[in-house]
């Protein structure tokens, strides 16, 4: 990324809390990271900064904030404390130099995409992308026609990598595993050769959170998150998050601070408070998930069930995940059936809440695509996605019995 003329040092992380964070475990860093004491009252735990200016107790220490906005507090578009808790904690649970909190996870990829690009960049994507942000993607070549995008499968990502790019390629973008066939790529392998050839790697780490997955120490440059999702983890509110090297993180956070899409406060004392029970709610949905894998794989109504549990996905991941996708029998007609017959699981658009819930994926994360691109992605009409939650696993389990017996019948 170039360091552009009039962007700001780096604000990294306190370079002791840091080290201290990297010698924790990803459950004692979700709870401890980001947290500090603030006197006078030093509240445990980092309140609402509900507020959009702070106050400055004299003209010397108003140009002083101006001159270099500390993150913890100056005028909230700019900087604000609870925001930077989550952005703390982001960076200590992926092993990143800084983060940078944005007000939905494609603000986060958009911006991160945007501040990186530049007129005649190309950029190589993963095939199977969330379908927001294959839609960004388009909209941002069809307006800057001289950025070029070449898109490749999953799986021929590495090939592609090791036969060379041109000097034009500035990096990388994927999702491992993908929305909505959890597909995996091979990290280290990506990275490896991303690193080669001097390229950055991006990787949108939603599906498997930092408890299961963490990209930077295979190799990746930047993590991006819909903290929407898992880190939120109460469907609650929208976030996203980028985290990586301080230096980019500068130039990220200098984009945002232009272009406003900042996390709202209130947003980020939700966030921060979910963010500290991840690591619980990760490993209990990801138990949950492999329970109901079982029966989908066992179920006759079933014709086949995609979940990321493969020798390479085992590798890099420490469990697969609480994303299962199936495909029953009988195809949209039985789909619509299963939906309707479920009673546990929400239909909802959207995942990683601690509620299961279920939807199809060509009518909602993958609409904007073309029926011909779906096709090609292997997104069929009847293609159920669901998202465990942490309820009782054998409740969900009965449940989903019950919907795919009415089904299978
Ligand atoms: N990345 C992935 C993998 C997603 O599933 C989503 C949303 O579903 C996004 C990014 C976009 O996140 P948001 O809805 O918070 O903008």
């Amino acid at each position: 990324m170039n360091n552009r003329e009039g962007s700001r040092p780096p604000e990294s992380l306190d370079a002791e809390a840091a080290e201290a964070a990297a010698a924790q475990n990803t459950a004692t860093r979700a709870v401890r990271s980001g947290e500090h004491q603030v006197p006078p009252h030093s509240p445990a735990v980092t309140p609402v900064y509900q507020t959009a200016p702070f106050m400055f107790d004299s003209a010397e220490a108003l140009v002083a904030g101006f001159e270099r906005p500390d993150q913890r507090g100056l005028y909230s578009r700019l900087a604000n404390p609870t925001v930077r808790v989550v952005e703390e904690k982001l960076a200590a649970l992926e092993g990143a130099e800084d983060a940078v909190a944005f007000a939905s996870g494609m603000a986060a990829i958009s911006g991160t995409l945007g501040t990186l690009l530049e007129a005649g960049d190309r950029l190589l994507t993963a095939a199977d992308l969330y379908g927001g942000t294959a839609a960004w993607l388009a909209w941002l070549v069809e307006r800057h026609p001289s950025i070029e995008l070449e898109s490749i499968a999953l799986d021929d990502l590495a090939e592609r990598l090791e036969r060379g790019v041109d000097e034009r390629t500035r990096g990388v973008y994927l999702e491992t595993p993908t929305n909505p066939l959890l597909r995996c790529c091979d990290l280290a392998r990506v990275a490896a050769a991303c690193q080669r050839l001097g390229v950055v790697l991006i990787v949108d780490n939603t599906f498997a959170t930092p408890v299961l997955q963490r990209p930077l120490t295979l190799g990746a440059t930047y993590v991006v998150h819909s903290a929407t999702k898992y880190l939120g983890g109460h469907s609650d509110l929208t976030a996203g998050i980028v985290a990586g090297p301080a230096t980019a993180m500068a130039e990220i956070r200098r984009t945002q601070r232009l272009g406003g899409a900042c996390l709202d406060p209130h947003a980020a004392f939700l966030l921060a408070r979910g963010m500290r029970t991840v690591a619980l709610r990760v490993e209990r949905q990801s138990e949950n998930a492999a329970r109901l894998v079982g029966l989908l794989r066992r179920h006759e109504a079933v014709v086949a069930t995609y979940y990321p549990d493969d020798a390479m996905a085992r590798r890099q991941m420490s469990a697969g995940g609480a994303m299962v996708a199936f495909e029953v029998r009988g195809g949209l007609p039985a789909a619509n059936r299963l939906l309707d017959s479920l009673r546990l699981f929400t239909i909802m658009a959207s995942l990683g809440g601690v509620e299961s819930s279920v939807v199809l994926a060509a009518v909602t994360s993958h609409k904007n695509l073309t029926p011909a691109e779906r096709e090609a992605q292997g997104i069929g009409d009847g293609l159920i996605r669901l998202s465990i939650g942490i309820e009782e696993g054998s409740d969900l389990e009965a449940d989903l019995a019950q919907a795919l017996s009415r089904v299978a019948g």
